[in-house]
């Protein structure tokens, strides 16, 4: 059977019906369901392996519709006109329309208005969110292509919809907006201070229990090992051992063009795994702008 389509009207048929879908959006590609089709939000659990207590981000078509599903406060209203369509995800607390399934049982729901083409035509169609959380398994690399979720997932989703590869490639930015002062929970190409920049809100660093996958220490890794270097020297140096113990690495680095490293580095992950590399040698970018969450992935991907 072929899995890939372009066929919006399609994809939203097979949503409204109650399937799972691979969902391209200019962050990652999500595993779709209905917020409001328990079974179809099971199989997503089931499908990545997560944790019945991870909380799946709810993906809606405008600022709009998102009233129904949770209860914007002002600095949450701000965020969106600001920033949506984009990749900034919004944490407020819940209206009664969200299940406690989505939410790992917590009062609060993230919601996120995506500006891929594609995801809006699939929710306009649809007339009701879906959940998406990133369409990999529980701790692996976030897919950013069709291939990817076609490699990762083949059998086991009805449909996957072709976007594309995601201009951005890294996860949204989430923050919470149910604290006092909004607090960043995960970072992601929208950085806190184009934020504040924008908007006037000061963002703080998240404090309190942890309450996200972005979270945890050890998530977005590839099979092979990640070590991380300051330059592209040491990653050289580190790579002449490597032959010279007859094993195989590949240097990733895109020196300080962020914007292809955010793009390029799941799917050079993706493919150190395919090549059966032993150490993906990951030169660090810039600590600036979307560096920020560049690295944050990275030190992820290298935490054992
Ligand atoms: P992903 O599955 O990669 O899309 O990641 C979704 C992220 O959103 C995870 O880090 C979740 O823990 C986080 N998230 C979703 N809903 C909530 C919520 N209600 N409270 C806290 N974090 C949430
Ligand atoms: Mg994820």
């Amino acid at each position: 059977m072929n899995q890939i389509t372009t066929d919006t009207s399609l994809v939203a048929t097979v949503l409204r019906q109650g399937g799972v879908i691979g969902l391209p959006t200019e962050t990652v590609y999500g595993l779709a369901a209905r917020v409001d089709k328990a079974s179809a939000i099971s199989r997503v659990y089931a499908i990545k392996g997560r944790p019945l207590d991870h909380p799946l981000i709810v993906h809606v078509y405008d600022a709009q519709q998102c009233g129904e599903w949770g209860m914007l406060s002002a600095a949450a209203r701000t965020l969106a006109d600001a920033f949506w369509p984009g990749p900034l995800t919004i944490l407020v607390n819940r209206t009664n329309r969200i299940s406690d399934q989505i939410t790992g049982g917590r009062n609060t729901v993230a919601l996120r208005v995506p500006v891929h083409v594609l995801a809006q035509e699939v929710l306009r169609e649809l007339g009701i969110p879906v959940v998406a959380p990133s369409a990999n398994r529980f701790g692996r690399v976030s897919p950013t292509t069709a291939q990817h979720v076609l490699l990762d997932l083949a059998d086991e989703v009805d449909l996957i919809l072709d976007g594309g590869a995601c201009l951005i490639g890294l996860e949204s930015t989430i923050i919470d907006c149910t604290t006092d002062e909004p607090q960043v929970l995960r970072l992601g190409a929208l950085t806190t201070a184009e934020i504040t920049r924008v908007t006037g809100i000061d963002i703080a660093p998240p404090s309190g229990p942890s309450r996200t996958a972005g979270m945890l220490e050890n998530h977005y890794a590839p099979r092979c090992r990640v070590e991380l270097f300051e330059t592209n020297e040491q990653a050289l140096e580190a790579l002449s051992w490597l032959v010279q113990k007859k094993q195989s690495g590949r240097i990733i680095d895109y020196g300080s063009d962020l914007a292809t490293y955010a793009h390029s580095l799941y799917d050079d992950l993706r493919q150190c795994d395919i090549d059966n590399v032993s150490v993906a040698l990951c030169v660090l970018p810039p600590p600036s702008g979307v560096g920020l969450a560049i690295r944050d992935r990275l030190f992820k991907a290298a935490s054992k």
